[in-house]
Parts: structure tokens; sequence; C-alpha cells
């Protein structure tokens, strides 16, 4: 079965936050517990796809079970989108080649700032990632699933969203946004699942907050909506109550299974 996994849906602190004593950080509730946003892709081949690879890989990799990599996403340059990225030497070391990590654009000198000891040949040592860094400017066809990067304005930084498509199956997934250009939101109408960035109930100058989200989301009129990239204002339990029709809160680990144009999301 092709399946897209929430393996990280945390602002960039991660839930709880470090120093905060708020409800949903003191409580720890399973549901509530969110690593850094981020998001696996599989299908039957079991061809293994991960969008972004924020601090805490390393602790999603063993709690979900990643066993290979066939390629890596990276949607921007913030730290919690790419600074787990060193352990992924435990998969590189383990395939023939390099594994390509493709990266937005904008955020390839940043890649190769951050990561300027990445082995592109192979040494005895195994100390470093064996990858490639390549730019993500156009489709990318890995296994069943093809990757389509589409600007999105996050900030002062280049940022992409991502349209997800396996056969006649199409999602979206914007993990980081402060909007939605016009014409992507046209472009995803009617999509079988649309996941959006909601930080938290107050405006923030570079991303959507929960109310700006769900304005976007019914304009987009998924079958199946989820909020994920969120803060501790907002609790799970709250938002699975509160939230309109066909939009749902992500939590880690949560599965969306994907066969042809038929969703049917499950937990684990
Ligand atoms: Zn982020
Ligand atoms: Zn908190
Ligand atoms: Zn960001």
């Amino acid at each position: 079965m092709n399946q897209i996994q929430f393996l990280g849906t945390g602002w960039s602190h991660g839930v709880p936050m470090i120093g905060c004593d708020c409800r949903v950080c003191r409580e720890r509730k399973p549901e509530n517990v969110r690593r850094r946003s981020s998001l696996r892709l599989t299908d039957t081949d079991s061809n293994t796809i991960v969008i972004d690879v924020g601090p805490d890989f390393r602790d999603q990799a063993i709690t979900f079970g990643i066993e290979k990599l066939d390629a890596v996403m990276i949607t921007h340059q913030h730290a919690d989108h790419v600074m787990g990225l060193d352990d992924i030497r435990r998969f590189t070391w383990q395939q023939p080649g390099p594994l390509t990590i493709w990266v937005e654009p904008g955020s390839l000198d940043r890649m190769n700032t951050l990561y300027p000891y990445v082995a592109q040949e192979r040494s005895p040592a195994k100390a470093v990632p064996l990858v490639e860094f390549r730019a993500w400017q156009g489709p990318v066809r890995v296994g069943a699933w093809e990757l389509i990067p589409h600007p999105v304005p996050h900030g002062d930084l280049p940022c992409v969203g991502v349209e997800i498509r396996c056969r006649a199956f199409r999602a979206g997934y914007v993990p980081d946004a402060s909007g939605l250009p016009n014409d992507l939101i046209a472009h995803l109408q009617g999509v079988d699942v649309m996941i959006l960035n909601a930080l938290r109930h107050d405006p923030h100058p570079s991303h959507l907050s929960l109310e700006q989200s769900i304005e976007l989301l019914k304009q987009i009129g998924a079958t199946r909506s989820f909020v994920t990239h969120m803060g501790c204002p907002l609790d799970y339990h709250t938002l699975k109550t509160e939230l309109p029709d066909r939009i749902e809160p992500a939590k880690d680990g949560l599965v969306i299974e994907v066969e042809e144009a038929t969703v049917s999301p499950q937990s684990v």
C-alpha cells in the first residue's frame, strides 16, 4: 500500500517547548507531542521519500521504523527543516551511490555552508553522509510518487510547498507559509488531501494562523484536510472537536493510506 505518514507535526520548537509551562506542554498528552515537521512517503515497492529532515530526524527514524531512503526533499533552509541531515549517514552508507537531496534552489548555498563535509565519494570511515545536493526545480519522480515544488511566501526566505501525486491521487503539503498564491490555490482545488501550516491562533509574520489556515483549506476544498507545523497554543483534542468538517489536526505517526484516488486515514 502507498502511504503518507506524518513524522512530525510541530512548530520550530517542537512540543512540548523548552521552558514552557502551558497546559499542553505540562500535560504531554501523546497527541500533543510534536516533533519537528516532516512527512514520509512510501510505496508498494518500499521506495521511501522524506520531506524535510529537522533536528528530530534520528528519533523519527527510530520511532517510526524508517529502513531505507530513496530521496530526501528540502522545502527551505530553516533549522527545523534541515538540522537532522547528518543522521542520514546511517542510510546512505547502506546504498550503492550518493543519496540525492533535492533542495529548494534558493537554499542550496545554505546547505553547502551547513554541510561542507558531506561526501559524494566513498571513504572508509563511513563518518559522513554520502549525499548529492541537487536543485529541486521541477517534478521529481521516485517510485510511484511525483513531487512538484511550488513557491510559497515564508518571511524573507525562499520556500516551497509540495504537490504530491501518486497515479490519480493528488495531495498538497505546505508545512511553512504565510499565505498561498492565488494560482496555487486554484491549482490545488479539489485535491484528495491538503496539509497546511497552522502555527497558533495569533497572527505571525511568516506563518499562517489557525484561522487563516482554515480559510485557505475551505477555499481549496480537499476531500480531507489536515493542519500541521503546530505550536503548543493548539491542543489536539480541542482542534479535533472544534475544526470544521473535513479538517483535522495532524499528529505524529498518523498514516494516510493512498490507493489510487481514494484515501482513508488511520492512526498508528
Ligand atoms: Zn518550520
Ligand atoms: Zn507550551
Ligand atoms: Zn520555516
